[in-house]
């Protein structure tokens, strides 16, 4: 393992790439909040809390975002996806440990074809427990969420106790607000076909199993932590425009946050900081496998949101933007492998 101060250095370059604000979203004031709170690199912080996993541990991962369920439920966005394979993919890699990956019913065709483009094998619970025990496959577990508020609290206590999970991480995942409403970045309701997740998350905070949360519009799981600065600096964050009362701000908090331009940015920098931790380039997520993670969103159908069409843009930067932040989070780590 490269010594310390190295990675100290790493994870900071890795932040910086991952927060230049190429969306204009206000997300740099985010940044400095909750490198304030955590007192250092934020990518750095949840890659230790991914690797203190024990070996042959259990983590839950949710993504992924209905949009238009006004139209139909099925439709996805692509930042989220892509992102939370890549990190599932280095869980299973670093620590053999079983993810299972929570989204809608709706969406569950499309995550779990992201997730097998980055090399993870959809299997049943009892599957995955043979892979984990001869380390034979690299699998993923994929589990529908509840879509109610009432349904959802009931699958949190439910699925904790049946899971005992050993951390939860969440990316570009909406929670709610303070008055239970679920927000687009422009300030509308959105709840209607979207996974309760966050209910599940706030009771995983209060058991204290560790959280660590991506996020890159203040309005997901883990932006509780910096609701303040949501308020202040994000469009929308003090008064949405739904007419709720409450601004965009979800009010589900974790343990490390992590905030990028492109939550799926903020994912990739993960991965390469627990390849520079575990000395080990196969954790990366590379511009290659990015390439391949874009094509399988679109032939999902899972949607660049921002325009509102079956594209390789994600959050509205183009496919080269992706595989060259893959790229710069590789050579930025080159340094430790
Ligand atoms: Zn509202």
């Amino acid at each position: 393992m490269a010594d310390k101060d190295l990675i100290t250095r790493l994870d900071n370059r890795l932040d910086q790439l991952v927060n230049i604000d190429m969306g204009e979203r206000g997300v740099e004031h985010l940044y400095e909040a909750a490198r304030e709170l955590q007192g250092g690199a934020l990518v750095g912080a949840a890659a230790d809390a991914l690797m203190a996993v024990p070996e042959g541990g259990t983590v839950i991962l949710t993504t992924g975002s209905v949009s238009r369920a006004w139209i139909t439920p099925d439709l996805g966005e692509n930042d989220g996806p892509s992102g939370a394979a890549a990190v599932a993919r280095a869980l299973v890699l670093a620590r053999n440990a079983t993810c299972v990956m929570l989204c809608e019913e709706t969406l569950l065709p499309a995550i779990r074809s992201t997730c097998q483009a980055a090399g993870l094998f959809p299997v049943t619970l009892e599957q995955a427990a043979i892979a984990r025990a001869d380390k034979s496959l690299a699998t993923i577990v994929m589990l529908p969420y509840a879509t109610e508020d009432e349904a959802g609290r009931a699958q949190a206590v439910q699925m904790l106790d049946a899971l005992t999970p050993d951390l939860l991480f969440s990316t570009e995942r909406v929670g709610r607000n303070e008055h239970g409403v679920y927000h687009s970045m422009k300030g509308i309701d959105y709840g209607m076909g979207r996974a309760r997740v966050d209910f599940l998350f706030d009771e995983a905070l209060a058991r204290g199993i560790p959280v660590v949360a991506v996020g890159d519009g203040g309005n997901e799981i883990g932006m509780g932590k910096v609701a303040d600065h949501v308020k202040a600096y994000v469009p929308y964050g003090d008064t949405c425009q739904c007419g709720c009362g409450g601004g965009i701000g979800a009010v589900t908090s974790c343990d490390v946050l992590v905030t990028a331009a492109c939550s799926n940015w903020g994912c990739t920098a993960i991965a390469a900081a627990m390849a520079a931790r575990a000395d080990n380039a196969k954790l990366l997520h590379t511009p290659e496998r990015e390439a391949l993670l874009l094509d399988t969103m679109v032939a999902n159908g899972l949607i660049n949101s921002t325009h509102g069409i079956v594209d390789d843009s994600v959050d509205g930067f183009p496919r080269q933007s992706h595989l060259a932040v893959a790229e710069l989070c590789r050579t930025i780590v080159s340094r430790a492998l």
